[in-house]
């Protein structure tokens, strides 16, 4: 999504030659980019741990995940959507992958989405304290082997899923 109105003026907002929004009336360039998200990666006897999802995705599943806030250090970020989706403390293990929730890869397919445009850095975890239950916007979670694997709900999340099966982190 492309914004038309300048936050700081009010201002009509146009592309300049560099692909940039810049506001006709006081010059402010506004600086479009896409935000960053974080998913972590719980495994357990070789399954992974999904949450499944409420409102728009409802009943589909997916690898815990969430937004950084603004002014988050991404692995507090981590930490705390971890806690609010499944009530489980953990501790980041290793930077897993990061993937984009749109570009190259994904053009002319399903899976490209420009409306929402993130970063999303994978961790794997490990479990450190907590209880498991769904929380937030979470109403469900359970570990899955990849043959149990129920409907997900990003494609992204279907694509690093196949990953630990293929480099065996999941049977
Ligand atoms: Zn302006």
């Amino acid at each position: 999504m492309r914004y038309s109105y300048c936050p700081k003026c009010g201002g009509a907002l146009r592309l300049n030659e560099n692909e940039r929004l810049v506001c006709s009336a006081c010059g402010f360039v506004f600086y479009q980019n896409p935000s960053a998200s974080v998913a972590m990666i719980l495994i357990r006897n070789g399954k992974v741990l999904l949450g499944r999802k409420r409102g728009r995705y409802s009943g589909q599943w997916c690898v815990p995940c969430g937004y950084v806030e603004w002014g988050e250090d991404v692995y507090e970020a981590a930490k705390r959507e971890m806690l609010e989706e499944t009530g489980l403390r953990i501790e980041i293990t290793s930077l897993y992958t990061v993937t984009s929730l749109y570009g190259e890869p994904y053009l002319g397919t399903e899976w490209y989405n420009p409306e929402q445009q993130s970063v999303m850095i994978w961790f794997l975890a490990k479990e450190t304290g907590g209880e498991l239950r769904a929380g937030d916007d979470i109403d469900q979670v359970g570990y899955f082997s990849y043959e149990e694997l129920p409907r997900i709900a990003f494609p992204v999340h279907e694509i690093v899923i196949r990953k630990l099966l293929e480099e065996q982190l999941i049977s």
